[in-house]
């Protein structure tokens, strides 16, 4: 067995995994990223939503095409109509992940990083309850790969979360009524007039998103965009098997819509919604991206979070001795709940409110004008709304145009400012109990059984 040693190995070689080893082998750590796939099939393989300021924050160049794509508005409407709300432009940008992850993978190796793919994990070394090496099998044989800090950016599954033992208790598997089921297809234009009277008929320009909301509950979106001969389809629902699957949906938009040809590329998947865990970190080891649940769950968002989560993880051990050492990784921690674990908890409320509304409940809530356009645009935009005295005005108005869902949406509301206020206040010292008793008020706060929610 061939033997090397790391400052940290990086697990997982999407979006979030080779951010990390790129901010890493920047700083001037020895990095090395493994992924099970080939490194040119890792990560999302289709095409994602994402603000560009998300890049800058991240320490990322904004993408420029071919992997930044076509720009236009959103339209977002009910299943069904032409009422809704048109925000133009769009605040995010289409991004091909296929040419993003080649790009934070190539400018992790350009640092000095090590990329070893496929690898396969075998098993763990702990020394005590801290990992000490890990062994794979690797493209040539089997290795063991030593290091003080092992960053688990293996998606969903967490494959170094489930066989860190202190990790595997506190971060459990996400339950299924909290994994959207979404797919993204791009496809080419086979019949051009029809595509052009489908833009008429909806009253769009090239390039704009249409997004139907509630096409299958409260949770749950079918969108198009069509540019020159290709059209983009993604869609996303809860993974309940009452309700169709992200492919299923999009089959159905392809068999309504039949001016959509062919397939050209994309994927399917599941995202985790819940809030992020409350604990990311063990001792020699860091959770990151969907292993961490860093999602924006309003719409299934982890791209934009997986960079800057890469960035603090990346700054937080800046300059220690020892990377993977309990308080060196707490940073990470502090930094991530305070900063975007508080806006991710806000919207995951939210995003559990409108799980529990219906296709019609849905079209009222953007048809009566409820939310205001600022409101919506700071959603998509991943960022909490400052809402202004005409906002709350337009949301006034909103609720006698649809009173009984603004009662039902009132008690959410109430809670968002509590839920940031709370992840601002999350412990800034190394403290176990400190961290138990935020969870716990982390757990009412969602209306979950304490022991049940980390
Ligand atoms: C159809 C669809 C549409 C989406 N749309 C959007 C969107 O518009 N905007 C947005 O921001 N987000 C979107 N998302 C979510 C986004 O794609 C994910 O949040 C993001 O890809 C997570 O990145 P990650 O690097 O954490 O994990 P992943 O992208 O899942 O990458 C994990 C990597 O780890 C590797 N791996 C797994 N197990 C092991 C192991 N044991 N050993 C080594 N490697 C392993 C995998 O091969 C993979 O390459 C969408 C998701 C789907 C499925």
């Amino acid at each position: 067995m061939r033997s090397l040693s790391f400052d940290v190995v990086v697990m997982g070689a999407g979006t979030a995994g080779a951010a990390a080893a790129r901010c890493l082998a920047q700083a001037g750590r020895s990095v090395a990223l493994l992924d099970a796939r080939a490194l040119d099939g890792a990560g999302a393989r289709w095409v994602n939503g994402v603000p560009p300021w998300m890049f800058d924050a991240a320490g990322v160049p904004r993408p420029t095409p071919p992997e930044r794509r076509g720009e236009g508005a959103f339209v977002m409407r009910g299943a069904a109509g032409r009422r809704g709300l048109r925000l133009d432009p769009s605040p995010v940008w289409p991004v091909d992940m296929r040419h993003l992850v080649a790009r934070l993978q190539a400018d992790a190796r350009a640092a000095g990083a090590t990329t070893i793919a496929p690898a396969r994990l075998l098993e763990l070394r702990f020394d005590g309850h801290r990992p000490r090496a890990l062994h794979a099998a690797g493209p040539d044989g089997p290795l063991a790969l030593e290091a003080d800090l092992f960053v688990d950016a293996s998606g969903m599954g967490g494959a170094l979360r489930r066989r860190v033992p202190s990790l595997a208790r506190d971060c459990p598997p996400v339950p299924r009524a909290h994994v959207c089921s979404a797919a993204q297809m791009v496809c080419a234009v086979a019949d051009a007039a029809g595509a052009r009277a489908w833009l008429q008929a909806e009253g769009l320009d090239e390039g704009d998103t249409l997004c139907r909301a509630g096409v299958a509950g409260g949770y749950s979106i079918s969108n198009l965009t069509l540019e020159g001969d290709e059209v983009e389809i993604l869609t996303g629902a809860i993974a309940d098997p009452a309700l169709p699957s992200g492919p299923e949906l999009v089959e159905r938009a392809r068999a309504h819509h039949r001016w959509i040809g062919a397939r050209r590329f994309g994927g399917a998947g599941a995202i985790p919604l819940r809030r992020p865990y409350d604990r990311l970190t063990a001792p020699g080891v860091a959770l990151l991206g969907n292993a961490a649940c860093q999602v924006f769950s309003a719409h299934g968002s982890g791209i934009g979070v997986g960079l800057l989560a890469a960035r603090m993880l990346a700054d937080a051990v800046t300059g220690a001795a020892d990377p993977g050492a309990a308080a060196t990784l707490w940073r990470y921690q502090v930094a991530f709940q305070r900063r975007v674990g508080a806006l991710l908890a806000a919207y995951d409320l939210f995003r559990r409110a409108t799980q529990a509304l219906d296709g019609d409940d849905v079209r009222r809530l953007l048809e009566a004008g409820l939310l205001s356009e600022p409101s919506y645009r700071a959603g998509l935009e991943q960022r909490l709304p400052v809402p202004d005295a005409r906002d709350l005005l337009q949301t006034l108005r909103g609720a006698l145009r649809a009173p009984r869902l603004a009662a039902r949406m009132a008690p959410t509301f109430a809670r968002l400012g509590p839920a940031v206020a709370l992840y601002r206040a999350h412990p800034e010292a190394p403290d176990a109990r400190a961290l138990a008793r935020w969870s716990r008020r982390v757990a009412r706060l969602f209306g979950e059984r304490p022991d049940l929610a980390r």
